[in-house]
């Protein structure tokens, strides 16, 4: 039997990293992080959403 020694928050696999993706109404950069679902555009109401 073998023992686990994670700690409490350190199972993340991927690194929380920003994604520089361009508005397709505006042009406008968004900023979305990797542990981000969906974000709104900072210059119209468009929000990107990730699959
Ligand atoms: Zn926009």
């Amino acid at each position: 039997m073998a023992l686990n020694h994670e700690c409490a928050g350190a199972d993340r696999k991927k690194p929380n990293v920003p994604e520089i993706l361009e508005c397709p109404q505006c042009g406008e950069e968004i900023e979305m992080w990797t542990d981000e679902t969906e974000k709104k555009c900072g210059n119209c109401p468009y929000v990107e959403k990730r699959e």
